[in-house]
């Protein structure tokens, strides 16, 4: 399923929650891997865009697929 939540891992976290005793919640985490994902944003955004096809991206494929080669992308 392309949920964005593969290869998540779950961590916990203490939240000050600014009044009282704080907690500990669980939050996703992501490895730190930017290309790995950039390129599955990339891949997200191409299965959900309209705008989207195989031989016609939006501009956010085009900075999507930028980061995901490492580049900072257009500036806008
Ligand atoms: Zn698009």
């Amino acid at each position: 399923m392309a949920d964005g939540t593969q290869g998540r891992q779950v961590e916990e976290r203490w939240l000050d929650t600014g009044s009282g005793p704080g907690r500990v919640v669980q939050v996703y985490v992501y490895p730190a891997d930017p290309v790995e994902t950039a390129r599955r944003a990339l891949k997200v955004h191409l299965e959900n865009c309209a705008e989207c096809a195989p031989d016609s991206w939006c501009p956010v494929s085009d900075r999507l697929y930028a980061a995901y080669r490492g580049e900072r992308g257009p500036a806008s």
